[in-house]
């Protein structure tokens, strides 16, 4: 399990009874943290007394390939210049906890004894600011440890620093190029590897074919098992499920063995492959790995990020398309159904195995998941770039059901409203020059993005 070091700092002023108290006090409050926080190990560290400890620490944190991030609390007064070589030195995504052992004041028993000891609204004001000078990246959570909210938050922060700790890592194949011509799906892959930590690198659609071509009808057989376990065959088309459950096999060897976490395809470079991937993508979709089509390379990598910054919590998170409207006016309703590639994580009902044709792409009838889409509250993110930088935009969106059946499209069918309501909504995304591709979580909230996007150094529009 991934760790998060927690630090408490003081000074050597005070005296050894003092400091003996300290490290007692904060040893009780990591052990309480740890056994509420259960998606990473909170590690208490020695108390850091002066600039050589705090350095130490913070250097040893930001080396652990295992720390996802630092959590500090000033239990005493710490001169904060004292931290300044230390915080200089962190890589690490840092919370600031401004929290004190005790609940409430001692107020029969409280003497200067005790104002030395629990000083953290006078010692976290001193470390806060030079965060601040030091223009530091960081949350910054205040209120007792024990409160309910105080430990959402954290625990949020967690999940945001794991996510954060999975895009330093994360690996995107992107299966043939960006689609011809398409100017919103590109983006500067350097930049990205910099910023996020996304190595994207270009596969030929031929080296997944030769893979295609080498899965044996056992392996088809377990794959059509577990298709069979989770949908609805509704398809008397069974080589055209076949052939998906080739690519899904074929993909999930490629992916994982290179350790990719993202992929993207595009119908202009299929050659090999008889039929666009749907299935198969939408499948893989579902175990969190991220997809975008037409090569959209950031859809696909900040879906992964996002999904794993979901993974604790209940709600769907994936990619989705924007796509046609219901414009009745004070009712505007959008529909995100893509061609084919929607997560079954939407999915209302037992998503169908169904094979139609596909408009476009000159190939075979696909075998796709038809289903409606859950509701919900829920977010929509996208991520464009501005030739300068990125920026993330971040949209209420709320997923309802669908008004009447669309019994001619059979794609999966998720809809949703542009909040606060359509003109506003979509003008702003307009303006802000967000995608028609976006991952949607009714998982994650904007405070999660707000937090990704400050700890990025990314900027980000938020319509709400
Ligand atoms: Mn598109």
């Amino acid at each position: 399990m991934k760790k998060i070091y927690f630090i408490t700092g003081s000074q050597d002023l005070y005296g050894d009874e003092t400091l003996k108290q300290v490290a007692i006090d904060s040893k009780e409050v990591v052990q309480f943290l740890d056994e509420k926080i259960s998606t990473v190990d909170i590690v208490w560290q020695p108390t850091v007394r002066n600039s050589e400890e705090a350095e130490d620490c913070l250097i040893k944190a930001s080396a652990d390939k295992d720390c996802i991030a630092v959590i500090t609390w000033m239990h005493t007064f710490s001169p904060a210049k004292m931290w300044i070589k230390g915080l200089q030195r962190l890589t690490k995504p840092l919370l600031h906890l401004h929290t004190q052992y005790n609940r409430e004041l001692p107020y029969s028993s409280i003497d200067m004894d005790f104002m030395n000891l629990n000083q953290s609204a006078h010692g976290d004001r001193e470390f806060g600011f030079i965060c601040t000078r030091l223009g530091i990246k960081r949350k910054v959570v205040a209120g007792y440890y024990k409160n309910e909210k105080v430990i959402k938050r954290i625990s949020n922060f967690v999940d945001v620093a794991l996510a954060m700790d999975f895009s330093h890592n994360l690996k995107v194949a992107t299966f043939g190029f960006n689609m011809r011509d398409v100017a919103v799906t590109d983006g500067d892959r350097v930049e990205s590897e910099i910023r996020y930590g996304w190595n994207v690198n270009y596969y030929g659609i031929g080296d997944l074919v030769t893979l295609v071509n080498k899965v044996t009808d056992a392996e088809v057989k377990e794959k059509l098992d577990e298709y069979n376990a989770k949908y609805q065959m509704n398809t008397d088309n069974l080589d055209a499920v076949k052939e998906q459950a080739k690519y899904e096999i074929a993909l999930e060897k490629f992916l994982s063995e290179k350790k990719i976490g993202a992929f993207t395809d595009t119908f202009e470079d299929l050659h090999g492959l008889n039929q666009l991937p749907g299935l198969a993508v939408q499948n893989l979709m579902s175990k969190n790995y991220g997809f975008g089509p037409e090569g959209d390379y950031k859809t696909s990598a900040l879906m992964a990020v996002l999904c794993k910054m979901s993974e604790n919590r209940e709600g769907a998170t994936a990619f989705l398309e924007d796509y046609t409207y219901d414009l009745t006016e004070g009712e505007e309703l959008e529909l995100a159904s893509h061609m084919l590639e929607v997560s079954p994580v939407f999915a209302k009902n037992q998503p169908k195995i169904e094979v139609h044709p596909l408009g476009i792409g000159g190939k075979s009838a696909p075998a796709r998941l038809v289903f409606d889409g859950i509701e919900g509250k829920g977010i929509a993110v996208s991520m464009v770039d501005m030739g300068t930088h990125f920026r993330l935009i971040c949209a209420d969106v709320e997923l309802v059901k669908q008004p009447k059946e669309m019994p001619k499209l059979p794609v999966a069918r998720v809809m949703w409203k542009i909040l606060p309501e359509f003109s506003n909504g979509a003008e702003r995304w307009i303006y802000a020059g967000g995608a028609h591709h976006a991952v949607v979580s009714t998982a994650l909230t904007k405070e999660d993005i707000e937090l990704f996007a400050h700890l990025t150094n990314t900027e980000l529009v938020i319509i709400d």
